[in-house]
């Protein structure tokens, strides 16, 4: 029996529009959009007013650390799921450290099929490179295996297990990989060993968490930013930056841009929130990598993700134990969960800054469905699957404990203006008056495909 239903009066966002309308859904996909107009009765659909409220496509997170498998105690795919759902994000790309890392098929299949029993929202992952599986990631993109993974994450200088590529002659060769996007971790590891090793024999075991933007120092992100730029410009990479993180490489990303279009990069809503004021507050629960850094950087990523410099918002959630980040520096590991609290989080601030909504909405959906070639998702568009978030602009509450494992949240007492109220995936809904519900007894979330994008230039 088909399943048709209509949206009505709500404020439709999209990346380059905002208006009052309609929109329909038919059998799991969007059947109609219609800004600024009424769609007539249609016979047996389901009518719901959405008077007041914002509709957007739902989030796809391409930037979640869930933990799964081998690090189960933190976080695992159902748990870390249905917290991404209830703050909105109706698809996530997951990294690749989990243990055993994810830098060969086999690794990836695995993780596709933990998800297919266990998660609530659209699901998929990147693949890692290492100093070593280069020729092999190549042979998968050839076979046409490139569908099954959404892009090549490469940690310029962060050791995460043995995932760093550290050989010039390796990164060379990942840069110069055409049919798929290149996601850095822009650190320079020398920097940072130098800088700690400072720390060390200043201050002992008890660094102060305030040391953290400069161990892991500016200068680490912007010497390793530059060189990863200047690798995509030299072979026209399909480049994507993530958790940009300093005022100066917002401008070296604005004008890498003019040489190659292809280069793209992604904030999360940690940096856009906090700064150094907060590690005396904050101690451990702030360490991440890279650092949050000043209140000029806050400012200065803000504007970059109003004028289009950042074209993603990935919630980099990173999930830990409260009692592993309350250590001592040194073994306090790095990383904060936010996957709940992201979506919300960033239309909180952008409204309260003025910024319009349709900058959410591209950098949420629009942009990283485009730059990872996810198919019919991410947009307000006829034929597309009906993934919708439901925000209420007025609806906040004081954030509490949040529903993913680790069970605290950098976040805790903030109160945003809004809140998600409703989600559908797949034209189910899953989330009603910001509760999880199903009008069908179970929701169908489905594995994301990467149809190839254009991946290089030149
Ligand atoms: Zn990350």
């Amino acid at each position: 029996m088909t399943d048709r239903l209509i949206l009505r009066n709500a404020t439709m966002v999209t990346g380059n529009s905002s208006a009052i309308g309609d929109l329909d859904i038919e059998d799991g996909r969007i059947s109609g959009v219609w800004p600024g107009g009424k769609r007539q009765k249609w016979p047996a659909a389901r009518e719901i007013d959405l008077r007041g409220k914002i509709l957007m496509a739902g989030g796809i997170d391409t930037h979640v650390h869930f933990r799964e498998p081998g690090m189960t105690w933190k976080a695992d795919i159902a748990s870390e799921s249905t917290a991404a759902l209830l703050g909105g994000i109706t698809s996530f790309v997951d990294m690749p450290n989990t243990t055993p890392p994810t830098v060969n098929l086999s690794t990836l299949e695995d993780k596709l099929q933990r998800a297919s029993r266990s998660s609530l929202v659209n699901y998929g992952f990147h693949i890692g490179a290492t100093n070593d599986n280069i020729e092999q990631i190549q042979r998968y993109i050839s076979l046409g295996l490139g569908t099954r993974f959404a892009g090549i994450k490469v940690f310029m200088g962060s050791s995460t297990g043995n995932m760093l590529v550290d050989r010039d002659s390796a990164l060379e060769k990942v840069f110069g990989i055409h049919g798929k996007p290149i996601l850095v971790h822009s650190e320079d590891e020398g920097i940072i060993k130098a800088n700690l090793l400072d720390a060390t024999e200043k201050y002992g075991e008890n660094i102060p968490f305030s040391m953290h933007p400069q161990i892991r120092s500016r200068e680490a992100c912007i010497k390793s930013t530059h060189k990863a730029l200047d690798l995509a410009i030299k072979y026209g990479t399909r480049l994507h930056v993530l958790h940009v993180s300093t005022a100066e490489e917002v401008e070296m990303l604005r004008e890498a841009k003019k040489s190659n279009p292809l280069i793209t990069a992604e904030t999360s809503v940690n940096y856009l929130w906090f700064s150094d004021k907060d590690y005396a507050r904050m101690g451990g629960k702030l360490k991440s990598n890279p650092a949050v850094k000043t209140e000029d950087d806050r400012r200065a990523l803000i504007e970059a993700l109003s004028d289009g410099t950042i074209d993603t918002i990935g919630s980099d959630h990173a999930p830990h134990l409260s009692e592993e980040k309350d250590r001592p520096y040194i073994i306090c590991p790095s990383g904060m969960p936010s996957v709940q609290q992201s979506l919300p989080m960033a239309v909180h601030i952008a409204m309260s800054l003025g910024i319009p909504l349709t900058r959410i909405a591209s950098a949420f959906s629009e942009k990283p469905a485009s730059i990872f070639g996810i198919g019919s998702r991410g947009f307000l568009k006829k034929g597309c699957f009906a993934d919708l978030v439901v925000i209420d602009p007025e609806g906040g509450q004081v954030i509490e404990t949040p529903v993913y494992k680790c069970g605290w949240t950098p976040y805790e007492g903030v109160k945003p203006s809004c809140r998600v109220e409703m989600v559908w995936i797949n034209g189910i809904r899953v989330v009603k008056e910001g509760a999880l519900c199903s009008e069908t007894g179970q929701s169908n979330p489905r594995q994301l495909r990467f149809l190839p994008t254009v991946s290089s230039i030149g």
